[in-house]
């Protein structure tokens, strides 16, 4: 057996897991220094972010339920005149990644500690990593300054996630474990903690599909996007990633929805190139990664087909010419013909051909 040559880092996020874990929210502000914690979350999440600041008691110093999509600086800006007026020194937000957005804007303009509640797969809250939008424009940036210095997992709070999401946003969460697989800066550590999440969500969604209410599939699930989560926050992402931020954002796509829909495609272009890499992959789907994603995501019922986000086929140049021009590291070049023809098979929802010929024979 041979090893290869590589460097191992990881993040310093302290993660509190499981059941009835929100009960701890107190004690994890006062452990971060915190004696006033503002509650951010959706308006859609307020019940949930005033069930978080019961639990925090006279540490609570309010609820801010404005966070929404792609993080728009101004949300950001009213968010800190509340954290200002309400003399907290702390966040907490409990939600999706568009709340831990937030959470993370405001981190990084105040340098106030945060707790991170998810309650989506995404895994925003375990990565250094922001998104933020002005005037239109979106902008990436990373920094140690931005990761949540605490997590709670707690299931209980995804268990009203609906089927539709629970299933996009879990395949969401499976793209960063298989991209963090075929990584330049991978290492044999963040590929454990990958198959980890890849199998924790291969087992859970199918039964959450079922009873989204199962809880057992609820906790594996939560525990598969914190792994896969954390490979997002440790290694850089590739195609795949590349494809849905520049669909995403000219296009202004829903984002776990465009993740499913190209995984399998993106996938399966990598395959075709690095077959032994995926085969740890191939293998939990069936003998093929691209392909068996493909099949996994239509037995889950979830969407296939880009033309079903309403993106017209006349805009598949546009973006394979965008993809292309400005491309992330990727074990396959991004050839703009080859793209282009991932993008139309994935615009009409076909299978992908994922493995190389020989391979097939
Ligand atoms: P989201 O946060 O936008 O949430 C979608 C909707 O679902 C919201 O209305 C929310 O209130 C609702 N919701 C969330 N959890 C719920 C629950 N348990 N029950 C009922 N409703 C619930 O969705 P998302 O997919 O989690 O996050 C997407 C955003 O996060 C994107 O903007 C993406 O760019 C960002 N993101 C960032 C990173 C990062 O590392 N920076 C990683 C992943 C995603």
């Amino acid at each position: 057996m041979s090893m290869d040559s590589f460097v191992h880092s990881s993040l310093p996020t302290r993660v509190v897991f499981g059941r009835g874990r929100l009960g701890q929210v107190a004690e994890e502000a006062v452990r971060l220094e915190g004696t006033r914690a503002l509650v951010l979350s959706t308006p859609h999440q307020r019940p949930e972010a005033e069930r978080v600041a019961e639990h925090l008691g006279r540490l609570a110093a309010g609820v801010f339920d404005q966070a929404t999509m792609h993080t728009p600086v101004e949300v950001t800006e009213r968010a800190i005149a509340t954290l200002r007026s309400s003399n907290a020194d702390c966040v907490v937000s409990v939600g999706g990644g568009s709340t831990i957005g937030l959470a993370k804007a405001i981190a990084v303009r105040t340098g106030v500690p945060q707790v991170a509640i998810p309650t989506t797969y995404a895994g925003s809250e375990v990565t250094p990593i922001l998104g933020e939008t002005e005037d239109g424009v979106k902008t990436t940036r990373r920094g140690p300054e931005i990761l949540p210095e605490t997590v709670i997992y707690d299931p209980g709070l995804t268990d009203t996630l609906p089927v539709s999401l629970s299933v996009t946003s879990g395949l969401n969460s499976m793209a960063h474990a298989v991209e963090g697989i075929y990584a330049r800066d991978g290492s044999p550590i963040h590929t454990l903690v990958a198959m980890e999440g890849l199998r924790a969500m291969r087992d859970a969604l199918p039964t959450l599909v079922h009873d989204p209410a199962d809880a057992a599939a609820r906790d594996l699930a939560l525990y598969g996007a914190w792994l896969c989560g954390t490979v997002l926050g440790a290694v850089g992402m590739s195609v795949h990633h590349k494809l849905c931020h520049t669909l995403g954002g000219s296009l202004d796509l829903p984002h776990a929805e465009t993740h499913a829909i190209l995984l399998p495609h993106t996938i399966g272009f990598v395959e075709e190139t690095v077959p032994r890499q995926l085969a740890p992959v191939a293998e939990l789907f069936g003998g093929e990664a691209g392909g068996g994603l493909h099949d996994f995501a239509a037995s889950l019922g979830a969407p296939l087909r880009l033309s079903d986000l309403g993106i017209a086929e006349a805009d598949l140049d546009r973006m394979a010419e965008l993809a292309t021009a400005n491309p992330y590291w990727s074990p396959r070049p991004l050839d703009r013909d080859a793209i282009r023809s991932l993008l139309q098979r994935a615009w009409s929802g076909e299978r992908p051909n994922t493995l190389p010929e020989e391979a097939q024979q």
